[in-house]
């Protein structure tokens, strides 16, 4: 163990990395970036440091010379990965199946374990994965550390994870919940515990994650006890372009009656479903606006994504018997003044009383949006998934 305290984050995606830099000694984001289209023609790198922001428009073949040049743009910094004040490289691994339930080093068992989950998510564990390669390839004497978006839930009970189907099926496939968003959820969750003053232990949360993707989970004195998404991020709430919950037979009557194949009905109700599906938009801005034009499509794609949402906070107050507070994140949860007054709005039934002066009012950090006299609090938290990896991978190397 050394003096080091930097961590690099890295969410290496099918073609594109994004990175930040985090110093967990105070917390400041030393420097953060993202390579787009690798892989294409036409790439580009924007990198931020300080007050010095500089966008890189080059071909990136692959993610060994994506990240080349994320390394050389923090060289050129200072922040160079050969810096010895560098601690570890943090990957975001999506899914860790039922074996990685912690952040996890990274040696050669694991890196071989975690090809072995690919069928588990096979469009993102494999960009997870290179980017596990190049970076050791880079620094092999670094500590690398996994950080996964499934393992926050790895606490949720059987009756919550397991599906109800034939159970040897199920097992001999790996079929059951894991739940995604996890970095996110935990972090949410003890920032809310922060803003409440009180000690995570003694809080029950809803978390909301409304992004493009999005996903709930019910949060017991830090312990996630069940969560909207399942064995994939399809299941569950409506999203920017995933269906969420369905009628499992509605994939056999496609088949059967559209003559529709499983890749089609997969790509149907993971890319053209939700609100791009109802509306032909998945910004919540725009179906926003659109509203304000008295568009019905965007209006009934903004019901639905409501009422599914009112029906998961319904249930997870049903799940956790006790709820302190409900809380907003992501893209759609932290900025759409709408959206949190159509869930949370008219819920004084649940204990809930939104504060509509509080609601309205923009930032960036965390806050309450609850009246007062709210019997539970109402909190819009700005989830930060790459702080909340940088602070696990350094937490164990604080261990070893
Ligand atoms: P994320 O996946 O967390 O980056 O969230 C992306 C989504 O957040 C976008 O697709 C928008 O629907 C939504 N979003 C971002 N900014 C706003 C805003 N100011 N008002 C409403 N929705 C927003």
């Amino acid at each position: 163990m050394n003096d080091a305290t930097r961590v690099l984050v890295l969410n290496s995606g099918s073609s594109s990395v994004k990175y930040q830099l985090i110093d967990m000694a105070g917390g400041d984001r030393l420097a953060t970036g993202l390579v787009e289209r690798i892989g294409e023609p036409a790439g580009a790198l924007v990198h931020r440091a300080g007050d010095a922001r500089r966008t890189v428009e080059e071909r990136y073949p692959d993610h060994t010379a994506a990240l080349k040049a994320v390394a050389e743009e923090l060289r050129r910094d200072g922040l160079g990965l050969d810096s010895p004040e560098l601690a570890a490289i943090g990957h975001r691994v999506v899914h860790g199946g039922t074996r990685f339930t912690q952040p996890t080093r990274i040696d050669d068992a694991v890196l071989e374990a975690l090809r072995g989950l690919v069928p588990l998510a096979p469009l993102h564990n494999p960009a997870n994965i290179t980017g596990i390669e190049v970076a050791r390839a880079l620094r092999p004497d670094l500590p690398q550390i996994a950080v996964f978006d499934t393992a926050f839930h790895a606490t949720m009970p059987e009756h919550a994870w397991r599906y109800a189907i034939d159970k040897e099926t199920a097992d001999a496939n790996s079929v059951r919940r894991y739940g995604f968003h996890g970095t996110s959820h935990e972090y949410v969750s003890r920032r809310t515990a922060e803003l409440l003053g009180r000690a995570p232990e003694s809080v029950n949360v809803i978390v909301l994650h409304l992004g493009n993707g999005a996903s709930a989970s019910a949060v017991r004195g830090g312990v996630c006890v069940d969560t909207s998404m399942g064995l994939t991020p399809l299941e569950g709430l409506v999203m920017g372009t995933r269906s969420g919950d369905l009628d499992p037979a509605v994939i056999f009557h496609l088949h059967r009656e559209a003559g529709l194949g499983v890749d089609e009905i997969d790509a149907l109700l993971n890319r053209r479903s939700g609100l791009i599906g109802l509306c032909g938009a998945n910004d919540m801005r725009e179906i926003a606006r659109r509203m304000g034009e008295g568009d019905a499509d965007a209006q009934l794609a903004f019901d639905i994504y409501v009422h599914r949402l009112k029906k998961y906070v319904g249930s997870y107050f049903a799940v956790l018997g006790r709820v302190d507070a409900v809380a907003f994140t992501a893209g759609v949860g932290e900025n759409s003044i709408a959206v949190r007054e159509a869930v949370a709005g008219r819920l004084s039934v649940l204990g809930i009383e939104l504060d509509s002066v509080r609601n309205g009012v923009r930032g960036d950090s965390p806050r309450l949006v609850s009246a007062p006299t709210s019997r539970v609090a109402v909190a819009v938290v700005p989830t930060d998934e790459e702080y909340e990896i940088a602070r696990q991978a350094f937490a164990l190397l604080r261990q070893d």
